[in-house]
């Protein structure tokens, strides 16, 4: 096997990690190692993911781990130890070398870099931190990297890894201490997970002029596997909703589980992958639109309703019966209506500046989905869905 064959065998299993707005190139199939041998084709599409950065920016984003092996049972994971599958490893100065050469090649722009533990969680962490160093004071590399922190890893080697990054992470994976058990029995929720976290917040407010090496320090994400350990909605989003005030967490990634096989959840039922796409959009609404985790629709179970969109389920019980004015209300209120993001909402107060707004024709014009809005609003005190039959 040649070091591209590693590298999309490593690459290859990484579909269930989330980073940045990624699209998988992959297959989307998980389980067992793939064949030894890729087509030059199958090599490019099992590590290559376009994904857009958290600046806008669109690259060729690597996605891998630095080694397969790990010493940790983790109840959901591939890679888990004593799982039957071939393993592959590479050495922090083999890695980097790779992955400029892809990169001069412009085959790969940035880098999302994990690993499975060996030696324990700061002995791996130190392979990553090689690894980042290597590529960023020998090599030159100037471009994208999102760095993992170890389970297990020190306060100085996060700091050290802040300095090297422009994104780290880790994966709380379950909400809170008492799931976590049921998918990581081995994992301390608080010591190896929750509370690098809180370093990370901890070290940019104890150096707040720092500069790092792009100018600022990165920002931290995590991801969480929805459904795994039975836990609600409300859980994940009452985590998430502290993570991002208190530490100031990026965002958080679900997953939705999905069995594999050769581990202890193999015959546990596969999650809605639409429970994910409604758990982004309520952490959105807590994140960026002003709601409160009080607003959210939860069901007496503590889940999102799976059929509908939080927002507009919120709307449906507060603003059907009493719309707001598009001419009087404030950027908060706006931001509440369905199909108003915070770009429309301001398209709004500026529009507004050169005169009323007195017809649904006027939200049209400002690129604003006229249908999703009108049964929320009134326009000039007129209810605005009657004058949708104009339309
Ligand atoms: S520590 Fe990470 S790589 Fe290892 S089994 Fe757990 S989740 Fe998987």
């Amino acid at each position: 096997m040649d070091t591209l064959d590693t590298l999309a065998d490593l690459s290859g299993q990484m579909e269930l990690e989330h980073a940045e707005e990624s699209r998988s190139s992959t297959s989307g199939q998980t389980g067992p190692a793939k064949p030894a041998c890729f087509t030059p084709k199958e090599k490019r599409a099992a590590f290559v993911h376009p994904a857009q950065l958290p600046n806008g920016k669109q690259v060729k984003l690597l996605k891998t781990l630095l080694s397969s092996a790990c010493e940790r049972d983790c109840y959901y994971c591939p890679f888990r130890a004593g799982r039957d599958f071939r393993r592959a490893t590479f050495k922090p100065q083999e890695f980097a070398e790779l992955f400029m050469k892809l990169n001069q090649a412009d085959m790969a722009q940035g880098i999302f870099l994990s690993s499975g533990i060996a030696a324990g969680g700061a002995n791996t962490q130190n392979k990553i931190l090689d690894t980042a160093e290597i590529l960023r004071n020998k090599l030159g590399f100037r471009g994208y990297m999102h760095l993992k922190i170890m389970p297990g890893a020190e306060k100085g080697q996060v700091e050290r890894l802040m300095q090297l990054a422009d994104r780290v992470s880790i994966n709380l994976e379950a909400p809170n201490t008492e799931r976590l058990k049921k998918l990581a029995p081995h994992k301390g929720f608080i010591d190896e997970l929750f509370r690098p976290l809180k370093w990370v917040e901890e070290i940019r407010q104890s150096q707040p002029a720092y500069r790092g090496w792009n100018g600022r320090w990165p920002s931290t994400v995590t991801q969480f596997v929805a459904g795994g350990s039975d836990e609600s909605d409300l859980e994940l989003l009452t985590t998430t909703d502290w993570l991002m005030k208190n530490v100031r967490l990026k965002r958080a990634y679900f997953s939705a589980f999905r069995p594999i096989s050769d581990t202890p959840l193999e015959n546990k039922a596969a999650v809605d992958p639409l429970r994910e796409h409604r758990l982004y959009q309520a952490s959105f609404l807590l994140r960026d639109y002003g709601f409160d985790l009080e607003e959210m629709p939860f069901l007496q179970n503590g889940n999102l309703p799976l059929p509908t969109d939080p927002k507009l389920a919120w709307a449906q019980r507060n603003l059907k019966e009493k719309p707001l004015e598009i001419n009087k209300a404030e950027r908060r209120e706006l931001l509440r209506i369905p199909g108003i993001g915070p770009k429309n909402a301001d398209a709004i107060l500026a529009a507004r500046r050169a005169g009323k707004l007195r017809d649904l024709t006027a939200l049209r014009r400002l690129g604003i989905v006229i249908a999703r809005v009108a049964p929320f609003v009134l326009l000039d005190g007129r209810r605005a869905d009657q004058q949708l039959v104009m339309f």
